[in-house]
């Protein structure tokens, strides 16, 4: 079983450059990998066809049964609820309070306020962030917005949760952190695919590195396999 497919997978943006040429990989249920490479090797282009803001020129996404060029028009909104998207810049709305803004995928799917609550204030708990639910995301620091993106990503409990460049702005110590929260806190079964360039934070991490060359696949690495 699988919970995501690339099958030969390239893609050429309409400047001509094609930012990925026959990537093939599967992702299994419950399973934690990095994507690593350097800038422009195409690791943000991988994400954007997973969550449908891209498409592919070439080859096939599959998401569980899904083949995703057949998703369009509002059925892309649908799919991206079973998807939980951690940015660099973790796109918080800066004039909503930190449950506001982690409460957002439920309202969107129109759960009840009591249970929204009640998810919400678990789900800050998980990321360290409970006394902060009434500050606004600019009285933060820059890990604790990053743990408030990340909060916004799993309190739907999607089957795949993507992250590119989840700790490009902060410091070491804290991106190992960020790090070993998206190790912890999804729920079981829930899959975790992080984009990064940071090879040596990613190897010190132990998980499956794809490795993207230019937009080839280079290596597909098995945390047994990662030297020291
Ligand atoms: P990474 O995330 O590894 O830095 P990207 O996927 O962002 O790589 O980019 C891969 C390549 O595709 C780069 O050469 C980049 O300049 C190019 N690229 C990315 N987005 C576009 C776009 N919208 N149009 C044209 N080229 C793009
Ligand atoms: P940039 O233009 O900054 O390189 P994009 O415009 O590709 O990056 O990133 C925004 C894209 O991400 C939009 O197309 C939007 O549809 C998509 N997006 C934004 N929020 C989410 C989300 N929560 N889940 C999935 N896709 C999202």
């Amino acid at each position: 079983m699988t919970v995501l497919r690339f099958d030969n997978v390239s893609k050429r943006y309409d400047s001509g450059h094609e930012a990925l040429s026959e990537v093939s990989f599967e992702v299994a249920p419950g399973e934690m990998l990095f994507v690593t490479g350097h800038s422009g090797a195409g690791k943000s282009t991988l994400l954007k066809l997973i969550h449908l803001s891209e498409r592919p020129s070439r080859g096939a996404v599959l998401f569980g049964e899904r083949s995703l060029h057949k998703v369009g028009g509002r059925r892309v909104a649908l799919h991206r609820r079973e998807i939980g998207v951690v940015f660099q810049d973790h796109r918080l709305l800066a004039d909503r309070s930190v449950a506001d803004n982690v409460a957002l995928p439920l309202l969107l799917r129109g759960l009840r306020r009591p249970d929204i609550g009640r998810r919400v204030r678990a789900t800050l708990e998980k990321v360290g962030l409970g006394a902060r639910a009434e500050a606004l995301p600019g009285q933060l620091s820059a890990g604790e917005q990053q743990r408030v993106g990340i909060a916004r990503a799993i309190i739907g409990e999607p089957r795949l949760l993507v992250a590119d460049e989840p700790t490009g702005n902060l410091d070491p110590t804290l991106s190992a952190e960020i790090m070993a929260l998206f190790q912890s806190l999804p729920e079981r079964g829930t899959s975790v695919l992080v984009a990064s360039h940071d090879l040596a934070l990613v190897k010190r991490m132990r998980k499956r590195v794809l490795v993207l060359n230019q937009g080839r696949l280079v290596d597909d690495i098995a945390p047994e396999d990662l030297a020291e």
